[in-house]
């Protein structure tokens, strides 16, 4: 059906692709003007005409198809073989109620298994691309899908271009096409190419081309093609979303479920083959043996654990931190050690200007500004990204922070920062990299052509030869460098971020290299800017320490600027740090030693990044990075969890990255870990009771059968059992809060299992409770009484009562359960607040008797079973109070 319905529109666009394909046709057809850009009914209109931009089929997830793929699962076959034999052997309520039961079941397990994949799907939604475009006359981001034929592309450094476009504008623009035609040496684009018609793909250099990747320059672009009619849709075709990959845990689950099957289905063979041997009754075997593969065989193990995993990074999600990978919900509960950038993550990234050092050093507030000041201030505004967007209908500029704070500042200083883009004509611009820390442009002004750059001071500094005082231009001594570089701690030690400003006078007409271009300036000056830390950020870095997690700063930013901000959050209480050629000295084992101890990292490229995220990795850490260039990659991509900047990040890096932080906060990434721990935890606490509930039974059958004792449970009831077990296991464990010591205890060990001793422990504990307080009160019955229907009634009451008070008990292996307050778990709770509904109505109301095979309990039937439930699991909460008061 889909694929039908996009290719009629792939052949409709691919036809409207080759008229607007000639440029004379373009501007008719497409009809866009590149600074206004369609308006949004127009764009809508196109939508409907065109179709949505995607290559990619989507099926959502529906109850119908989970359901129709779970009841093709081997289980529910055995369910039905189960059904067919109570029909031939039993009574026909036998099967009614058999039938019943299970669809309740199935049920409950589909519902599980939609909660579970419905997260997923609204995690990916939640993390759909945007796309940079200009629509009624602003630049704006837009959902990649709604991108139109005539849209105006905005093109950037790091951005994935999403559609096929020609080029109107650009700037030292450079793209990898390496995802279209293998070549993954970067492509120079230019909107004044001339290729001649029909040219090869690899050619078209004026044309830019849906899941390229843009590493250099900037541009506009019209869009010619969208979805399948883009050459990348030529190439690939409509193709189906991709699974997301099994996560470690969930292969782990996978495979231990794989091997407990045949356990379990040994002892279902096993229990009624000895019964048969002793002559028992045949069906009633047959039916037990069936009933208890039934209920131990685990099945819903992968299941819990994908519902833990996905609701718990669909949680996170909604608090800003955008798990993109379940791997990352699983992980981020071990992560030793966080690599964290200073800019935006740390401090708040609202910068403003405060001080001036231009021929003498200004406070700045606002007003006079001298002529070299002013000269700064015009750089400051040309040399410049920050464009005008509309933001909620308010006309606001939008970009790197620093470069809006120089804006507005300009603005203060009462220049008129659209005044001063409108006199200069941008003849060619060299965006800022993070290996040389400058960004440069060149501009003409009548006649005359400039280039201004700014940058990082020593790097200004170094490239300067001259310096422009109020009386004109002097050469720039080692003794006057020096001076500017004291000038530019002093400023960096009260944690300002520093900029430094320079330019040079080229002849006209003249076309110059970058390298050129940045040599033999002239410097102009200092600007120094304010970016406080977020409020919250010094008590997450104090939590996470608490947690037995390391923290290292590393940023571009300048040694004492990033030590300062260090300081005052409490990533750093000393003074040291390493800079990126101390670093780049360092042996890979000295570096590993040096993370031990040192935290800040300062003037750090992402080379560096990436061999402090792999030393960290030899020492044993478990690391989270950072990143938001388009050089982060590989270090995002080698970390354990990269973690992109939502705000601020790269296309490039976000697709790396296994979460994104939407508001680029440090105190999410804390937020996260926490978050991330309470998954692992809860993925314990569910395996654990789950596991103990189903080794509970099979030894609960063991006994009766070898003494030759009737059996303790009616095969239905087992049934009935197995429906609340697994909602227990799996629901009621989803919702466990976070542990009260969550962020007090030291991080699980990488190499640590998951089934680890203390769960075994817990697991066989659990089981062993289960097994002697209902064989007891079974026993007990039986042997008074001489009634199997009575004593099986008993056991059931008793197993309902014990396995509840066990799910409370076994919420936490510390904590007493009433210190995590008895109600804490809602879902928990109702489940258990039901399971003892029903326990109680089909052993008080006669009509249920006959199909559950159940009888009335005397009083004192009633007291044995709550009774010896409670104690059998109260002994385990009077232990943890012990140990309470032990340690
Ligand atoms: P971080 O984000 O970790 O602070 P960056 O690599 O962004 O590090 O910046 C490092 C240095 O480069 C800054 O201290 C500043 O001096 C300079 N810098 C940063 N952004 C720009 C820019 N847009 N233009 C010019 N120089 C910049
Ligand atoms: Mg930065």
């Amino acid at each position: 059906m889909l694929d039908k319905r996009s290719d009629g529109n792939a052949e409709k666009q691919s036809k409207a692709r080759v008229e607007k394909q000639s440029e004379a046709k373009a501007a008719d057809l497409l009809n866009t003007d590149p600074n206004k850009g369609l308006t949004s009914d127009e764009a809508q209109e196109r939508l409907a005409r065109f179709g949505p931009n995607r290559l990619v089929e989507r099926k959502p997830v529906t109850f119908v198809d989970i359901f129709l793929e779970e009841i093709r699962e081997p289980l529910i076959v055995l369910l039905l073989i189960v059904a067919v034999f109570y029909s031939v052997f039993g009574k026909l309520i036998d099967t009614v109620t058999i039938v019943f039961v299970v669809i309740a079941l199935v049920s409950a397990e589909v519902f599980n298994e939609y909660r579970a994949k419905k997260a997923i799907e609204a995690l990916k939604k939640l993390s759909a691309p945007l796309a940079p475009v200009i629509r009624d006359g602003h630049p704006q981001e837009i959902p990649t899908e709604d991108i139109v034929p005539g849209d105006i592309l905005i093109i950037r450094v790091g951005e994935r271009i999403q559609a096929d476009a020609y080029l109107v504008e650009s700037y030292g623009l450079e793209v990898d096409e390496s995802a279209l035609t293998g070549e993954s040496v970067p492509v120079p684009k230019s909107a004044k190419a001339k290729p001649p018609k029909g040219a090869p793909l690899g050619e078209r250099t004026n044309e830019v081309f849906a899941g390229t990747v843009v590493t250099r320059g900037k541009g506009r672009a019209v869009v010619l093609a969208t979805g399948m009619a883009t050459e990348l849709g030529h190439i690939t075709g409509l193709v189906r979303e991709s699974k997301e990959p099994k996560t470690p845990l969930q292969l782990a689950m996978r495979e231990l479920s794989s091997y407990l099957i045949w356990v379990a289905t040994a002892f279902s063979i096993f229990i009624p083959l000895v019964g048969i041997v002793q002559g028992r009754g045949l069906q009633e075997m047959i039916l037990t043996g069936l009933s208890l593969a039934f209920a131990t065989i685990p099945e819903e193990m992968p299941i819990i654990i994908t519902m833990v995993l996905g609701l718990g990074a669909l949680q996170l999600s909604r608090h800003n931190a955008l798990v993109k990978r379940l791997k990352a919900a699983e992980t981020l509960g071990s992560v030793t050690m966080i690599a964290t950038d200073k800019t935006g993550t740390i401090t708040e990234n609202r910068m403003v200007l405060s001080h001036i050092s231009a021929d003498g050093m200004i406070d700045f507030k606002e007003g006079k500004v001298g002529r070299v000041a002013t000269m700064l201030l015009e750089i400051g505004v040309l040399v410049n990204d920050a464009v005008l967007q509309k933001v909620n209908g308010m006309l606001n500029y939008v970009g790197d922070p620093m470069e809006v704070a120089l804006i507005e500042a300009a603005t203060k200083a009462g220049k008129d920062p659209q005044a001063i883009r409108n006199r200069f004509n941008t003849v060619e611009e060299f965006g800022f990299d993070s290996d040389i820390k400058l960004m440069t442009g060149v501009f003409a002004l009548g006649g005359n052509r400039f280039v201004f750059t700014k940058g990082a001071p020593e790097a200004i500094l170094s490239r300067s030869t001259n310096y422009e005082t109020e009386s004109g231009v002097m050469e720039l001594t080692p003794s006057k460098k020096k001076e500017e570089l004291e000038k530019v701690d002093m400023l960096a030690s009260k944690g300002l971020r520093m900029l430094a400003f320079a330019y040079k006078k080229i002849g006209e007409g003249e076309l110059v290299s970058r390298e050129e271009a940045e040599n033999n300036i002239t410097y102009v000056g200092l600007a120094g800017f304010l970016d406080p830390p977020r409020h919250n950020v010094a008590e997450a870095v104090r939590e996470t320490k608490e947690a037995g997690i390391r923290i290292l700063m590393m940023t571009g930013d300048y040694a004492p600027t990033a030590l300062a901000i260090a300081r005052d959050v409490g990533i750093s209480t000393d003074h040291d740090f390493i800079t990126s050629d101390k670093l780049k000295s360092m042996s890979d084992s000295e570096l590993q030693n040096a993370i031990k101890s040192m935290s800040v990292f300062a003037r750090i490229t992402p080379e560096d990044k990436l061999r402090i995220v792999n030393a960290a990795q030899l020492s044993g850490h478990v690391i989270a990075v950072t990143g938001d260039g388009i050089n982060d990659a590989p270090a995002l991509s080698q970390a354990n969890i990269g973690i992109a900047m939502g705000e601020t990040g790269t296309d490039v890096a976000r697709e790396a990255a296994d979460m994104v932080l939407t508001d680029d906060n440090f105190s999410t990434i804390e937020f996260a870990v926490r978050g991330g721990r309470k998954i692992f935890d809860n993925l314990r606490k569910g395996v654990r009771y789950y596991l103990a509930v189903k080794l509970g039974l099979i030894l609960l059958f063991l006994l009766p059968i070898l003494a030759g004792i009737a059996l303790p449970f009616a095969p239905i009831q087992i049934i009935v059992l197995e429906l609340f077990m697994d909602l227990g296991a799996s629901a009621a464990f989803v919702a466990e809060p976070e542990a009260p010591d969550i962020m007090k205890r030291t991080p699980r060990k990488p190499s640590e299992r998951f089934i680890d001793r203390p769960m075994l422990i817990a697991i066989f504990t659990g089981a062993l409770v289960l097994f002697a307080s209902v064989s007891f009160t079974y026993l007990i019955v039986l042997f008074n009484t001489g009634s199997t229907v009575v004593a099986q009634t008993t056991a059931f009451t008793t197993w309902i009562f014990t396995h509840i008070f066990l799910a409370f008990n076994m919420r936490s292996d510390k904590e007493p359960v009433l210190r995590l307050g008895l109600l804490s778990n809602k879902p928990m709770v109702i489940w258990a607040v039901s399971a003892i509904i029903v326990a109680v109505l089909v052993v008080t109301i006669s009509v249920f008797h006959p199909a559950l095979k159940l009888t009335f309990l005397t009083f004192g039937q009633w007291a044995l079973a709550i009774g010896v439930a409670f104690i059998s699991t109260l002994w385990m909460e009077v232990r943890k109070l012990l140990f309470r008061i032990a340690s």
